[in-house]
């Protein structure tokens, strides 16, 4: 999909939006890479790296060199250039750079609120001490909301492939942040936890504890589900609480669960590129973003990971449009869903709400 390039409308362009799925790891743009591939052009030390990882991980990268990295074509390729974004993200400052340049690219897209995941799970994997990393990634959120204007929220993401333990530990770091900078400022900017990863490899039941232990300590609850197994892994995702869900590609095999999520008014977080890249969905026609906003699911539309797709949420929309037919009407709709299935609270969702509602009288 990096190869299709399309005008996005001065309509979409101005749309106030918000975006629900978004991996920071995943905004990382070619040439932010590779000037963290110059920076740290070492192997990750052996020492704090648990797992082995390739000792060849660490090569300088050029623009490029990453263009390549980014064009794969199926699930496998797009985690291994996932790895190699990991691989290059050490210190605080890569953290704080990399939040900094995700916020200004939400400003010129319009974007004015964002809950992006970190992959807190990742970071525990290699050992690396997340205290010091939370402090960039907080230092990245401050300036950029000062600088840009756009709301951020944090999801710690949790990789179900590293099982319950490991998922637990991510939530249980949730709560502590959380709770602590509630008791100095009295807000907090970690609003959830989520699980990615491979859903084969690790089903939500897993996770039952995990999702009740979050939820009991005022953290909201999301899942990848449904992005490359079937229905059951969304029945799942639901039956341990998950209040919005990840992709929900899969849910169309089951009348019974489209119709839940149509009643129940769960949110569903589409990414339609994403989809394509990782050969989740083969064709486009066949993505049922757009049976589902016509049987009453309250969708939203994603970029998951922007720059490993060569996308953009502006590029969604205008996507939806071009393939799906979605009217402007619908897609305000959309943008809509996507403030009121945030993890905001009920005042900050009217504040953007209204900003929306300008917008539209001034169209
Ligand atoms: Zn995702």
């Amino acid at each position: 999909m990096s190869g299709l390039f399309f005008n996005v409308s001065p309509f979409i362009r101005a749309l106030p939006k918000a975006e629900l799925h978004l991996h920071l790891e995943g905004t990382v743009s070619p040439q932010t890479l590779s000037e963290l591939s110059r920076k740290h052009n070492t192997p990750m030390p052996v020492e704090n790296n648990r797992y082995a990882i390739n000792p060849d991980s660490g090569s300088e990268l050029t623009v490029a060199d990453v263009e390549r990295l980014y064009e794969y074509t199926d699930f496998q390729g797009f985690l291994m250039a996932f790895k190699a974004v990991t691989e290059r993200l050490r210190t605080p400052e890569d953290y704080e750079l990399i939040t900094y340049r995700m916020l200004q690219q939400l400003r010129d897209e319009n974007v004015f609120h964002a809950e992006a995941f970190v992959s807190v799970g990742v970071i525990h994997w290699r050992g690396q001490e997340f205290e010091h990393i939370f402090e960039g990634l907080e230092r990245g959120r401050i300036t950029g909301e000062r600088d840009f204007g756009v709301s951020l929220l944090w999801i710690f993401d949790a990789v179900r492939n590293f099982g319950a333990d490991e998922a637990y530990k991510v939530a249980d770091e949730a709560v502590a942040y959380r709770e602590r900078q509630l008791a100095e400022t009295g807000k907090s900017s970690v609003v959830g936890i989520g699980i990615g990863g491979d859903e084969l490899r690790g089903a939500p039941e897993l996770f039952r504890n995990t999702y009740r232990y979050a939820a009991n300590h005022d953290l909201r609850l999301t899942a990848h589900a449904g992005e490359n197994a079937g229905p059951g892994s969304i029945w799942g995702a639901l039956n341990i609480g998950a209040e919005r869900l990840g992709h929900g590609l899969n849910a169309f095999q089951d009348a019974e669960l489209i119709e839940h999520l149509a009643e129940k008014q769960i949110p569903v977080e589409v990414c339609i590129s994403s989809n394509l890249r990782t050969g989740c969905c083969k064709r486009i026609e066949d993505h049922p973003v757009k049976k589902m906003f016509d049987a009453g699911v309250m969708i939203t539309l994603n970029t998951d990971d922007p720059a490993m797709f060569g996308t953009s949420l502006n590029k969604e929309y205008q996507l939806a449009q071009d393939v799906f037919g979605f009217s402007d009407e619908q897609l305000r709709e959309i943008a809509r869903n996507s403030f009121e299935a945030s993890f905001l609270g009920a005042e900050e969702k009217v504040g953007f709400l209204d900003l929306l509602d300008a917008q539209s009288t001034k169209a």
